[in-house]
């Protein structure tokens, strides 16, 4: 397109329509280079005065100065007041003349982001669905094709006009703050990046869920407090966020401790108004709510990939469990010895244990238990030690599940098992 046929199509625009700068020259927004749309409608304006009018022949094209004048441009109202001809400029019918109260909504959005510590941000928005039909109307019907939209113009623009104020850096990806201005009841909304945070945690009682709900003989109960309601609400705290989601790379039974150095887990925090958050700090807050029952270490920030990843390491790494189990009948000290040698790398078969057959399908895994210690603890009791592979179904390999898990030390040792006392010690640390 020519420059005199960007003239000749805003000629005829401006006579039927009232346009701001901005969105005049958005018609024409990509025509140029490091021009805003201020400028470029502003140019054209300059330029269709200048044939409307001129100092040797006067007035030559009266409608286009009213046109012009009615739009909000000084040197055309300049123009009609030098002859004593009245005009009412009106609001521009695409915008209704936001664009002049951008300074000050980005003021009202700078002053609640300063609640938020966050050094990148991007700006959305949701315009009014006439604002979009009726540019979209003027592409058509002038046949326009080196348009912009009015949201890329108004996000640009408002957030110069924030990053000027805040100082703060826009980004194109994950930025830390996310505005979203509303302009169907001019309101916005600021949420933060998710925080992830790793780290290893200890359950030192009995008794304690990994999380309030959970399911016993079928029902759904809820708890008074659990690993995650201990380990969230202090980071919930730390960094003023809305809430907070707890991942844990698998679980152990409610009755059984997890000892040693931890199981991993990844904390995602979420829309925190504090980013840089101590984690010695955290790990002391957390340890000191934790009241004796879990403790954490080794808290580090990550990124959100962790959280699939600990999930899907929880079913390969390696774990040592420590189990006392009461028997029914005395245990025989030669046959704990037999019992070390057969389950030495040994692929045991075991199909979905009854006791959570409800909630999970039922399936044969084979998993591989690598080494077993036994200890006598008295005529009946026995202490066994076992390391294993992630995903075994331990107090189902000491009891065997009415034979759905095979071999299990109770068949092996033809005696039934009357208690098991679990505790895990030890998992494998790989990320
Ligand atoms: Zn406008």
């Amino acid at each position: 397109m020519r420059n005199e046929n960007i003239v000749a199509q805003a000629d005829i625009i401006i006579k039927s329509r009232i346009l701001c700068d901005h969105c005049l020259g958005r018609l024409f927004g990509l025509l140029g280079y490091s021009l805003d749309n201020r400028e470029r409608g502003r140019a054209i304006k300059t330029l269709l005065l200048m044939n409307a009018y001129s100092v040797n022949q006067g007035i030559k094209d009266e409608e286009l100065i009213y046109a012009l004048a009615r739009s909000g441009f000084e040197p055309a109202i300049n123009i009609l007041k030098k002859f004593n001809k009245d005009v009412k400029i009106e609001k521009c019918e695409i915008c209704n003349d936001i664009f002049d109260k951008l300074e000050e909504i980005a003021k009202d959005i700078a002053l609640r982001a300063s609640e938020y510590e966050y050094n990148t941000f991007q700006i959305g928005c949701h315009a009014p669905l006439e604002i979009i039909r009726k540019e979209e109307n003027i592409w058509t019907f002038h046949n326009l094709e080196n348009a912009e939209s009015f949201k890329n113009e108004f996000t640009r623009e408002l957030g110069k006009i924030f990053s000027s104020i805040t100082n703060k850096e826009y980004s194109q990806h994950s930025p830390d703050l996310l505005i979203v201005v509303d302009l169907t009841n001019n309101s916005f909304e600021i949420s933060s990046k998710s925080i992830y945070l790793y780290g290893r945690y200890r359950k030192l009682v009995r008794g304690l869920p990994q999380n309030p709900w959970i399911y016993e003989k079928d029902e759904r109960i809820k708890y008074d407090t659990s690993i995650e309601e201990l380990i969230t609400k202090p980071l919930i705290s730390l960094a003023k966020a809305s809430g907070a989601k707890f991942h844990a790379s698998g679980r152990e039974d409610i009755d059984v401790r997890m000892l040693g150095n931890g199981r991993p887990f990844v904390v995602e925090i979420k829309n925190p108004k504090i980013r840089s958050i101590n984690l010695l700090e955290a790990e002391k807050e957390i340890n000191k709510h934790g009241q004796g029952l879990i403790e954490v270490s080794s808290l580090k920030f990550v990124d959100k990939s962790y959280v699939s990843k600990i999930k899907a390491l929880s079913e390969i790494s390696r774990k040592v469990y420590v189990a006392v189990v009461k028997f029914s009948k005395n245990i025989d000290e030669n046959k704990l010895v037999e019992l070390e040698k057969f389950f030495k790398n040994i692929v045991i078969i075991q199909r979905t244990p009854t006791r959570v057959l409800h909630r999970r399908s039922d399936k044969i895994r084979r998993k591989t238990v690598y080494e077993v210690k036994a200890k006598r603890l008295n005529d009946n009791v026995v202490e066994f030690q076992i390391e294993c592979q992630g995903g075994l179904y331990i107090k189902e390999l000491i009891h065997g599940d009415e034979g759905r898990t095979k071999p299990s030390f109770s068949d092996f040792l033809n005696n039934k098992v009357s208690e098991i006392l679990l505790d895990v010690v030890d998992i494998q640390e790989i990320v």
